[in-house]
């Protein structure tokens, strides 16, 4: 397999010492489980495959970009009576996010994007804070919202559902256990009105909401689903990193 020149892991020093990059990528996952049939790795490995396609499609499109290796562990405070279930908290991520854009940023980098694969994990804060203090620009992306999932999938569910489980059946299909498998990820919702309808928040506590550790019926999932949604979601986040490598800072507003 050549390496590719957009992925930072697999390139070298020969095809980055004279390239200069416009823009790095940092993927962001965590590791927990979902459900029973798909692995601990599953944000992890659908981040880095978005990650690595977007800045694929910037590439070819003349944008220098480069996708940074993955963050494995993601805020994950209310699974840690979970097996296995790994927590990275939110100031640790920060003090992770500032070395990494510092380090970036003293080498001439101007423009990152966090590229979040998480539900539990939430940039913007840190964005703010940390954006002062670096010479780097920092935006970040939720990538199961930059496209609509409800026109790919019957029902996307949030953890582990039909989306999430089609991606990974296109991406590493020999990864996910027949669906046969699978819990029915049904989620239990509050009792408390204001938290079930979503206008106050409080972070849920997982072993109590599901039975399987899914939240989302993965039942409908295919291969065709996973692999239109990703190409969608591909082109929309390739399309922000060529405006992103273009943009002037300087002159970011209308
Ligand atoms: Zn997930």
């Amino acid at each position: 397999m050549p390496s590719r020149p957009f992925v930072l892991a697999e390139t070298n020093w020969k095809s980055l010492k004279d390239t200069p990059i416009e823009v790095a990528v940092l993927p962001w996952g965590a590791t927990e489980p979902h459900n029973f049939h798909l692995p601990y790795g599953t944000d992890t490995y659908e981040t880095t495959a978005l990650a690595e396609r977007a800045a694929e499609f910037a590439w070819k499109n003349g944008a220098k970009v480069v996708a940074l290796p993955t963050v494995p562990f993601g805020v994950n405070t209310g699974q840690l009576d979970l097996r296995l279930a790994i927590n990275m908290n939110p100031s640790t991520q920060f003090a992770v996010l500032t070395d990494v854009a510092s380090a970036l940023a003293g080498q001439g980098v101007k423009k990152l994007l966090v590229l979040n694969g998480h539900g539990g994990n939430d940039f913007k804060q840190m964005i703010r804070e940390l954006q002062p203090k670096v010479d780097l620009f920092v935006c970040t992306i939720n990538w199961w919202t930059c496209i609509k999932a409800t026109e790919f999938f019957d029902e996307p569910g949030d953890h582990a559902g039909e989306m999430e489980t089609s991606i990974m059946m296109s991406i590493v299909p020999d990864l996910p256990r027949p669906l046969s498998e699978a819990g029915s990820g049904k989620a239990r919702k509050f009792r408390i009105a204001g938290l079930r309808d979503g206008w106050a928040w409080a972070p849920r506590h997982w072993r109590e909401v599901t039975d399987d550790t899914g939240t989302g019926n993965p039942k409908a999932a295919t291969v065709d689903k996973g692999e239109k949604f990703l190409r969608a979601v591909t082109e929309r986040i390739g399309g922000f990193l060529v405006d992103l490598a273009k943009a002037d800072l300087k002159n970011l507003y209308e």
